[in-house]
């Protein structure tokens, strides 16, 4: 079924996946259920020390929105910390060895005219390096990943050098018989796995296990593994946590469920309100897809605030969701919302803050900026975004297309 790419035209060994999309935003549906549970989730926060004494864990905490400090004591504190585990491992304990040997991933984002595949696939373009590069057909979108590359550099500013795009769109070209160059690269994005160090070479051969492991009295700290381990990951440090504090409670990640409990219900309630609020008919899944039970709440605010226009015009995003993301998924700056809320940020050529983009005014009226504020918003964003995908922000023609699919790609 991949009617405007037949597979006899395709070269090599590309292999077809069947895969759907009903998935939600993973770290904020994550976030939303832990408050319900009684978490206290903070945002722009970054633990400047910890330290361990008294039988007790302590960190200094900046909240870099308002320069200020405060701290934390607990019994246990759990470092997640990804990638950066072994930097905030170190504020501890001055000499300690390394964990992790990090693995740098580039991702580039396409429209799905520009790649006619209506199914997700993979193929294996370099043989040495023994990397499956993926083609992702993603809501109106195509994502290709990803790279798999031994890093040295900033851990904080990975990037899409011009070689990863070029070597990713050398792949695409020769394997798909396309004829594509960076002006048809839509966005694109690089990140850093974390890996846990082992003795064999190539980064695509190390470790996608985790470990749990204590850090000093009273910090444990875990890392490594993938995202499609992270209940499995989560278990494993708060079960470990329970038995050092000597308590019979276990990890309920299990029994908990994300997104929606009726995704059919949710859908037809979802798409009779977009009718009569007289929104475009891509609007109510893509709602549903992202917030879940939420939507509703969404498009109640969505009425009442007259913000139904699309975000970006051409695109999905509704302007309700800036005002929405603000409110209740505490979305500060521009790029929260953009680049980590609505993803607008890979799939426009103008990152969400062309011309006609309406977030910076939305979340402006919201968040009381001044039109300098506004302004440092938008060149803050601007910088963050062509620093990541290496490449300056450029206009192109947006379509609408189909939803569809998203596999375990790394
Ligand atoms: C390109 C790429 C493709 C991938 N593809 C897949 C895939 O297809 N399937 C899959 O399963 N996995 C994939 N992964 C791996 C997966 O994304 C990671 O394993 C996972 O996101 C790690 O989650 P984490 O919570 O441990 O770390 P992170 O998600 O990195 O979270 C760590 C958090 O700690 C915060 N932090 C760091 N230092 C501090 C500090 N001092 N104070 C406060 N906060 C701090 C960071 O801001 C960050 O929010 C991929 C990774 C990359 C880079």
């Amino acid at each position: 079924m991949v009617p405007a790419l037949p597979r006899d035209q395709v070269k090599g060994g590309f292999i077809y996946y069947d895969c759907k999309t009903d998935d939600v935003r993973l770290v904020m549906e994550n976030l939303i259920q832990a408050r319900r549970y009684g978490a206290v989730p903070v945002n722009h926060c970054v633990v400047r020390d910890l330290s361990s004494g008294g039988g007790l864990g302590r960190s200094v905490v900046e909240d870099t929105a308002s320069g200020t400090h405060f701290e934390i004591e607990a019994r246990q504190i759990i470092v997640a910390a990804g990638v950066w585990a072994d930097r905030v491992e170190a504020l501890a304990v001055s000499d300690a060895h390394p964990r992790l040997r990090p693995s740098k991933g580039v991702h580039l984002v396409f429209r799905r005219d520009a790649i006619p595949v209506l199914e997700a696939g993979a193929f294996i373009p370099d043989a040495e390096k023994r990397r499956m590069l993926f083609v992702i057909p993603w809501l109106d979108h195509v994502i290709v990943g990803t790279t798999d590359d031994a890093y040295e550099g900033s851990l904080d500013h990975p990037m899409v050098e011009q070689e990863d795009r070029q070597y990713c769109l050398d792949a695409l070209n020769v394997t798909l018989d396309l004829h594509l160059d960076e002006s048809d690269i839509a966005g694109a994005y690089a990140g850093l796995r974390p890996l846990i160090a082992s003795e064999r070479d190539a980064t695509a051969d190390l470790s996608r296990r985790h470990a749990v492991y204590e850090i000093a009295h009273g910090i444990t700290g875990i890392t490594g593994g993938k995202m499609t381990t992270y209940r499995r990951m989560a278990k494993d440090a708060v079960d470990g946590v329970a038995e050092v504090l000597g308590i019979s409670a276990r990890s309920k990640t299990r029994w908990i469920r994300l997104g929606s409990r009726d995704v059919g219900a949710l859908t037809a309630a979802v798409d009779r309100r977009c009718r009569v609020l007289g929104l475009d008919r891509e609007v109510g899944p893509n709602l549903v897809r992202c917030y879940g039970d939420r939507a509703l709440d969404l498009l109640e605010l969505a009425g009442a605030e007259g913000l139904t226009a699309p975000l970006v015009p051409g695109m999905r995003p509704i302007q309700a969701e800036a005002l929405y993301c603000a409110r209740a998924e505490m979305a500060t700056h521009l790029g929260d919302l953009l680049g980590r809320r609505t993803r607008v940020t890979l799939t426009d050529p103008e990152a969400g803050i062309g011309r006609d983009s309406s977030a910076a005014a939305v979340l402006a009226s919201e968040l009381g900026w001044s039109d300098e504020e506004v302004e440092r918003q938008r060149d803050a964003h601007r910088a963050e975004v062509e620093a990541e995908r290496g490449l300056p922000l450029h206009p192109a023609p947006l379509r609408a297309l189909r939803a569809d699919a998203a596999v375990d790609a790394g």
